[in-house]
């Protein structure tokens, strides 16, 4: 969450003292409106708003028809949800490396393909745009979708459209941490039409009752609960006014500390598959060893808590411990990794697998940076990356 204030507080007023909080058939349709203005800004036919980010990529997963017996492809380095939301569809997640734009490897995605693999989930991790042209291109020739995982880069773009929207569909997340933000939530795009009804009957577990089940062409299967309040809608609107200013601030600090931080013989910037579409969230040091790196974010932590963080290591796959233990599931029954259909997948996991991402993420630092930096901010901040550089050389 980067911007919040008075315009929030008055749209969640609103809502409350309508008295009408649930989304469907209310008369403020805040959640309705916040999807027509979402997909109107990303740029697709369809958006669903739901309760999480992790929800949008199941949902997507279930109305892309994924399921047991299925290898989709996904990035060592991510959150976890990236993978764990595969899992939830009864599949399997088959990992793959990061190159040194800190986003999937398109080289070793091919590697992986097999006959079982039914999809791709790119990340935009840290807000950095995937290799879109070459993962699409892969997955179009194998005949596989691409699910872009946009959770961490609302508003990002790669060559000039919105991520999310170039895949089949695209997942993003709006919880505390991400650039738009109501505490939690999520938002799910596609211009699939299937793919839109099949996760709009997912996500909704009373979707026999709605209204807009006489618009649908899918029959109605059973999903789950993972329905937006009409308070998240009216919040998310309010952020979504919010977003284009933020992420021009972003980019402006961003371009102002590269600017500052260029030079250093120390580190590089990870290079980036669309610098202009970029985020503008974070600023990737790649130092040339892992332990200059190491005692670059030691040195860090020692001066400030907090400020300028390091990943904290739950967004490489080594530490996903449900996954790399085999525990798909809250029973062995329905545990994708036990299930007949799923064996002979390639489910085979170790901690030294990704050599290269363990090596990338080892020796990248990720500079967090904010949209309301000053010019002193910017100042001070570059100067302590530097003044610390000189310290652990
Ligand atoms: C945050 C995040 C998610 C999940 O979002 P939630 O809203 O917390 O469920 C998924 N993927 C990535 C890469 C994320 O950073």
């Amino acid at each position: 969450m980067f911007r919040m204030g008075q315009e929030e507080v008055e749209a969640v007023r609103r809502v409350v003292e309508s008295g009408e909080l649930f989304r469907v058939n209310n008369a403020l349709q805040e959640a309705d409106k916040f999807e027509k203005e979402w997909r109107e800004t990303i740029g697709t036919d369809y958006a669903i708003l739901l309760s999480s980010g992790t929800g949008a990529l199941i949902s997507a997963l279930a109305g892309l028809g994924v399921g047991p017996g299925d290898e989709v492809i996904v990035p060592g380095y991510t959150f976890m949800a990236s993978a764990s939301a595969v899992l939830a569809v009864g599949a399997i997640p088959v990992l793959a490396e990061i190159n040194e734009t800190m986003t999937l490897d398109p080289a070793d995605v091919e590697k992986k393909i097999s006959k079982h693999t039914k999809g791709i989930i790119p990340v935009h991790i840290c807000g950095y745009p995937a290799d879109l042209d070459s993962i699409c291109a892969i997955a179009k020739k194998h005949n596989l979708f691409v699910l872009e995982d946009a959770c961490q880069a609302d508003g990002g773009s790669y060559k000039g459209k919105r991520l999310g929207s170039i895949g089949d569909a695209g997942a993003f997340s709006f919880n505390h941490w991400k650039l738009l933000s109501a505490g939690e939530g999520g938002a799910l795009v596609t211009n699939n039409r299937k793919v839109y009804e099949r996760a709009l009957i997912y996500h909704d577990g009373g979707a026999a009752f709605r209204p807009y089940t006489g618009d649908l062409t899918e029959p109605i299967f059973m999903g789950t609960q993972m329905r937006s309040s009409d308070i998240m809608g009216a919040i998310m609107r309010v952020q979504l006014t919010r977003m284009d200013g933020i992420i021009d601030d972003l980019r402006r600090v961003k371009a102002a500390m590269k600017e500052r931080l260029a030079g250093c013989d120390l580190y590089k910037f990870a290079p980036s598959n669309d610098e202009a579409g970029d985020l503008g969230t974070t600023l990737p040091l790649q130092f040339h060893d892992a332990a200059t790196a190491r005692r670059f974010a030691d040195a860090v932590n020692d001066r400030i808590k907090g400020t300028l963080v390091a990943d904290s290591g739950k967004h490489i796959y080594y530490n996903w411990t449900p996954l790399m233990e085999h525990r798909g599931s809250h029973c062995d029954a329905t545990n994708p990794y036990m299930l007949p259909q799923n064996q002979g997948l390639n489910m085979e996991y170790s901690d030294d697998m990704l050599p290269v991402t363990v090596d990338l993420v080892n020796r990248t630092y990720h500079v967090l940076l904010h949209c309301d930096w000053t010019e002193q901010d910017i100042e001070n901040n570059a100067k302590m990356v530097l003044t610390i550089c000189d310290e652990i050389r």
